[in-house]
C-alpha cells in the first residue's frame, strides 16, 4: 500500500495527487466515519460512479474497490485525493452528507479516467492537472446551483463556469510544481477544451 502522503510540498514518490479542494460556508460537523464508509459504499451505487468506473473498466483500467478508501486525511486542504498507486481516498472528516461523497467519486474518477485515458498524462505539468480539475469540477456537478447555494455563493448567468475556474485553481494550489500564477495561465490556456471535453459522457451530466 502506497503510503498516504501527497500533501503540497512533499512531492509524492508517486507522483500522482489530484487534491480536490474543500470549500466550506457552514460550521457544520461531519458525519461519523462508519457513516462515512456506509455512504461510500452506498455512493458506488450512484448511477454517474457506476458508469465512470464501468467506462474505466472498458478502457482497460478497472478501479478495485479496495482502491477507494475512507480516511481521516488530518488536513483541511482537501476533502479527496486520487492517486495512480494510492487509488481514491475519501477524507471522511470533511464529510457532512451523502451526497458530497457520491460527488467526491465522480470528480475523483473523472481524474482517474484521464489517467487511464490521456496518453503520458503528467500530474506535475500545470496544463496537464488543470484540464483534468476543470473536468472533474464540471463533469461532478460540484458547479450545479444548488451546491452554490449551500456554499454560499449565490450569483446569476456563468455562475457555473466561474465555479468550475474556482475550484479548479484551489486543487491546483495543492500541486507544488504549479505556482499561482502558473496555475491561472494554465486554467486559461485549457479552458475551452477541457471544459468542452465531457468524455466519457456524452455531455455533462
Ligand atoms: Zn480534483
Amino acid at each position: 500500500m502506497a503510503e498516504t502522503g501527497g500533501r503540497a510540498g512533499e512531492p509524492n514518490a508517486t507522483g500522482v495527487e489530484a487534491a480536490s479542494a474543500p470549500e466550506r460556508s457552514q460550521a457544520s460537523g461531519c458525519m461519523p466515519f462508519e457513516d462515512c464508509v456506509a455512504g461510500i459504499k452506498s455512493a458506488l451505487k450512484n448511477p454517474t460512479v457506476r458508469f465512470l468506473r464501468e467506462r474505466m473498466e472498458k478502457a482497460g483500467c478497472p478501479m478495485p474497490l479496495g482502491m477507494i478508501t475512507a480516511k481521516n486525511c488530518g488536513t483541511a486542504d482537501k476533502n479527496g485525493s486520487y492517486g495512480s498507486a494510492e487509488g481514491i481516498m475519501v477524507c471522511c472528516e470533511e464529510m457532512r452528507y451523502q451526497d458530497e461523497i457520491s460527488q467526491l467519486l465522480i470528480h475523483e474518477l473523472v481524474h482517474a479516467y484521464d489517467d487511464c485515458v490521456v496518453k503520458n498524462m503528467d500530474w506535475k505539468n500545470c496544463a496537464h492537472h488543470a484540464c483534468s480539475e476543470i473536468r472533474a469540477n464540471h463533469l461532478s456537478g460540484d458547479c450545479h446551483y444548488k451546491r452554490e447555494l449551500l456554499r454560499g455563493f449565490m450569483k446569476i448567468r456563468g455562475h457555473e463556469q466561474e465555479c468550475v475556474k474556482r475550484r479548479a485553481l484551489m486543487s491546483l494550489r495543492n500541486n507544488p510544481h504549479c505556482s499561482e500564477t502558473a496555475a491561472k495561465d494554465a486554467v486559461e490556456a485549457v479552458w475551452s477544451i477541457c471544459y468542452n471535453d465531457t468524455r466519457p459522457f456524452d455531455r455533462a451530466p
